[in-house]
């Protein structure tokens, strides 16, 4: 029998939300629950469960597909580089295949997000859209004609831990990165890393959204620190736009609601990118953060 829908499952550290698409995208239903933490045969179980009260919900089967932290190693087929450090070293994809008795399509989280993105979001219609997450860390994934880059190593997109690029005085040799080198992005483009920033330069402790309203207030130090983000962030994008020069860079996570980047930051990323003009727009998400949850339903195409 032909699937009547698709169902995405975004499996984050915290929630594992389900919801069910039809065929033009449109969505049929959203359930979410909290994530047995630490218990990869407990989340593996979860997922089972929320398939089968959606199926039930629904009537019908749908195709599966799940986004995760972290990917799958091409190498050894098993997961690596997840947050949620239980999944690294199963081969999550067959576990869940076999607990729900189907395949089921597998992607990185942030690739999910530019999927969604790309296929009816702030991206529709392009033919080259990078899709960026500020969020706690910093991911990337890469849609080309529809579809994910996943790539030969699948770290396709992966441009957080790329070091932060033309970088200036204290920028070097930069932050620690849990991934055991230094200056990486995300150290200075994540919440977390412009919360240290703005805590090293002044003493002050606070979250990257308090940062940006207290700059709105027109406290000048608040204000000095958003420079310093914009300034990181489009000597980033500059970086991507000469490698693989997108016609729209999407850009997602919790920053992604700094409305102010979307003008200031295309305002100075010219003065890297190695071209006369620039035609690549940046734009906030269309589906903010339901964009996973509704790419990973994207991983199966429409039947
Ligand atoms: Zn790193």
């Amino acid at each position: 029998m032909k699937p009547a829908f698709r169902i995405g499952i975004d499996l984050g550290g915290t929630k594992i939300e389900a919801m069910a698409l039809d065929s033009d995208g449109g969505v049929l239903l959203r359930h979410r629950i909290a994530t047995p933490a630490g218990d990869a045969p407990a989340t593996i179980a979860a997922i089972r469960d929320l398939v089968e009260a959606v199926e039930t919900r629904l009537g019908g089967t749908g195709t599966v597909g799940v986004g995760t932290p972290g990917s799958l190693s091409p190498a050894t087929g098993l997961m690596r580089n997840a947050n949620s450090t239980c999944l690294n070293g199963l081969a999550l994809d067959r576990l869940i295949a076999d607990a729900l008795g189907r395949p089921v399509r597998i992607a990185n989280d942030a690739n999910c997000f530019a999927l969604s993105e790309a296929a009816d979001g702030a991206g529709a219609g392009a033919a080259v859209v990078f899709g960026v997450i500020l969020g706690t860390g910093v991911g990337g994934g890469l849609v080309i004609d529809g579809k994910i880059l996943t790539g030969r190593n699948a770290v396709g997109g992966e441009w957080g831990h790329n070091p932060l690029p033309w970088p200036v005085g204290d920028e070097r040799p930069g932050p620690d990165c849990y991934c055991g080198r230094t200056g990486c992005i995300e150290t200075f483009l994540s919440g977390p890393g412009m919360a240290r920033d703005h805590l090293a330069q002044t003493g002050e402790d606070l979250s990257g959204l308090a940062i940006a309203t207290n700059a709105a207030a027109g406290d000048m130090a608040a204000h000095a620190t958003l420079d310093r983000y914009i300034d990181r962030l489009a000597r980033g994008l500059a970086h991507v736009v000469n490698l693989v020069d997108p016609d729209v860079i999407v850009l997602g996570g919790g920053l992604s609601n700094l409305s102010l980047l979307y003008e200031a930051v295309p305002a100075r990323w010219g003065h890297w990118i190695f071209s006369d003009t620039v035609a690549t727009r940046l734009v906030p998400p269309v589906h903010g953060d339901s964009s996973g949850v509704r790419g990973a339903a994207w991983l199966w195409p429409v039947t």
